[in-house]
Formats: C-alpha cells, sequence, structure tokens
C-alpha cells in the first residue's frame, strides 16, 4: 500500500470532524496534523488508514470516535457511513462502509450527515 498525503475530500472530513467538541479531540488534532495516510482495503472502497513517521501522543478518545457520518446519495437516501477508528489512542482508520450494492469511495464533504 502507498503511503501519500490525504485527499482534499480526506482532509475535508478529518478537518470538520475534528473540528467539534468531544474528549480527547484536542489530542487527535495534533496527530492529524502530521498524518499521512494509505488505502486499508482491497474491496475498492474509500477506506484508509493513517501512517505517522515518529512518536504520537495517544489520545482520550474513545473507538470508534462519537462523531460519525452517514454517507448520502444525491437524493438524500442514506447509502453508508463512516466512522472513525483508535488504536491506542491513536487515529488508525476511517472505514467507509456501504449499504447498497458495491464499494463507496470516499466520500464529499457535502454528501456527509453528521450524528453524534
Ligand atoms: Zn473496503
Amino acid at each position: 500500500m502507498i503511503t501519500r498525503q490525504p485527499t482534499s475530500d480526506e482532509r475535508a472530513f478529518l478537518d470538520a470532524l475534528l473540528s467539534r467538541s468531544f474528549d480527547g479531540v484536542e489530542a487527535l488534532r495534533i496527530q492529524w496534523a502530521d498524518a499521512l495516510v494509505r488505502s486499508s482495503c482491497e474491496c475498492g472502497c474509500g477506506s484508509i488508514g493513517f501512517v505517522f513517521d515518529g512518536e504520537v501522543s495517544p489520545s482520550a478518545a474513545s473507538s470508534p470516535l462519537p462523531v460519525e457520518g452517514e454517507i448520502l446519495d444525491d437524493d438524500g437516501e442514506v447509502v453508508g457511513g463512516i466512522i472513525v477508528l483508535l488504536r491506542d489512542g491513536v487515529l488508525d482508520d476511517v472505514d467507509v462502509h456501504s449499504f447498497t450494492d458495491g464499494p463507496l469511495p470516499f466520500p464529499t464533504l457535502a454528501s456527509i450527515r453528521w450524528s453524534e
């Protein structure tokens, strides 16, 4: 898997999620500022894993994070979900899951409805 910079959609999603207020979010903002990503699933969906180079201070946030997203299609129907998982307090994976046939790409921020 190739480690790379986040795409604009990935960055928009994480920036929006981490602009919210929940336990441990400050440490996650610091982690995210230094994170690279890579595809974390072989099925063709947009799930990504986080890659860090060096020391990372853990967060006290729960996993999955308390803020989750529903992915809406152009008609406003829920077609999937997106959650962020930690491992030992460190950003680990963004899971993009589909409720319909076939995998979903990483969603645009406009197609996400937040739930918490
Ligand atoms: Zn997948």
